[in-house]
């Protein structure tokens, strides 16, 4: 296991896993922190929207599959009041949706379940945890995601699709992280903890485990790409003037959560994760636009998800991952992020390094019971 920790976690990073272990102890405070503070933990979406895909056969029952909504309207913050929302989200997503016919358009996430029949939902009231959903229904969404738009894994194929091939599966090997870590203990009814949910969905695959590792430093490297170009500095988080003060310490949190990964190694964020080694061959521009709307296409499957607490998560973390390719792959200037970034996805972004700061810290945890038990063998 030593071994495995100073080994590197893919060809396309300096990186090993106790580099990432040691960034995530300090990191782990102020993102756990940061989506606790209203701007970040309630999230809108289209939680009715049909599965574009296949006919609906059926919904899941359990009470843990449900997902509470926010009704009132006064509960919600500032930021999502009807005159604040007209500001601040609708002029950039309305324009997404427009470009979104386009061919050109940047963007890795359908965006269009943001917009109609929306509800409120309270992320924090609402943990990603155990909920039952299983059998045939969450089979056949992974299997059309990994057999439809994952392309050809270990075929002979390039890079890039490989790098699509390995976010899925982190982003996969962090749900069942979440599920693994706060399973339903049906004797104390309470949800603990289960290494052996854990090694049987993650623990005994280290391929999953790697691929839930790049996922960690490809996402924090879109954040500290926003922060170089100093979008963090020109959010307006609050409306209203006397909230300034709030959104300083945000400001604040946001470098503190970056400056660590900044001081990281001599070489900086390069070391971290270097984008720039994909996309760079000659038929780049069509593969990247296959691997756009294969990418979609994952964030539309969400739609198919009959567990709704599953289908609120999962959506927000495709919609994150989205985000941080077209952060990575498709800004280049100011000027474009402040035209091409909504704040729905900011918010997912930033819930979804959240997510995955959590899983690192859970399998540490794990790795900790393992090692307990093995002792006491
Ligand atoms: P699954 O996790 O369903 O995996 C199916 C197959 O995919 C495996 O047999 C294996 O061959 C392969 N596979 C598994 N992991 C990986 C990986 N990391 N990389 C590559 N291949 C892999 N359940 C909850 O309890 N809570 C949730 O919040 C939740 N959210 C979900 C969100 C989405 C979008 C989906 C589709 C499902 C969600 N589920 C959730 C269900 C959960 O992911 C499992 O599908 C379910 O627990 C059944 O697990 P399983 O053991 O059959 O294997």
């Amino acid at each position: 296991y030593e071994n495995f920790l100073q080994s590197y976690i893919d060809e396309s990073t300096a990186v090993t896993f106790q580099d990432v272990n040691d960034l995530n102890d300090k990191i782990r405070p102020v993102i756990k922190h940061l989506v606790t503070e209203n701007f970040f933990r309630i999230f809108r979406l289209n939680l009715f929207k049909e599965c574009p895909f296949w006919k609906g056969d059926g919904f899941c029952m359990h009470r843990s599959c449900a997902v509470d909504t926010i009704d009132d309207w006064e509960k919600l913050p500032d930021i999502w009041q009807p005159e604040a929302l007209g500001k601040l989200e609708d002029s950039v997503l309305v324009k997404k949706l427009n470009a979104d016919a386009e061919y050109s358009s940047k963007d890795y996430c359908d965006l269009d379940g943001f917009i109609h029949d929306t509800v409120f939902v309270d992320l924090v009231a609402n943990p990603e945890r155990f909920t039952g959903y299983g059998g045939d229904q969450s089979w056949q969404i992974w299997k059309s995601i990994y057999n439809e738009n994952c392309f050809n894994l270990g075929h002979d194929q390039c890079v890039e699709k490989n790098f699509f091939y390995k976010i899925v599966s982190g982003m996969h090997a962090s749900i069942s992280t979440h599920l693994s870590n706060e399973y339903l203990d049906t004797t104390a009814m309470d949800y603990k903890p289960s290494l052996v949910q854990f090694m049987m969905r993650v623990g005994n695959y280290p391929d999953r485990m790697a691929n839930l590792y790049l996922n960690y430093i490809v996402v924090l490297k879109a954040l500290i790409k926003l922060e170089t170009f100093g979008i963090f500095d020109d959010l307006t988080f609050c409306e209203d003037l006397n909230f300034v003060e709030k959104e300083n310490e945000f400001k604040t949190r946001f470098k503190e959560l970056l400056d660590p990964a900044l001081e990281f190694s001599e070489c900086q964020n390069e070391c971290l994760f270097d984008e720039n080694i994909l996309f760079k061959e000659k038929n780049s521009a069509s593969v990247k636009d296959e691997i756009k709307q294969n990418f979609k296409n994952i964030t539309r499957i969400m739609d198919c998800v009959h567990c709704d607490r599953c289908r609120l998560w999962g959506k927000l973390q495709t919609t994150g991952y989205g985000t941080a390719l077209k952060v990575l792959f498709e800004l280049t200037d100011k000027e474009s992020f402040q035209l091409d970034l909504s704040k729905i996805e900011l918010i997912a972004l930033v819930n979804t390094f959240d997510r995955l700061s959590k899983s690192i810290e859970s399998i540490n945890n794990f790795k900790a019971k393992y090692d307990e038990a093995i002792r006491k063998e």
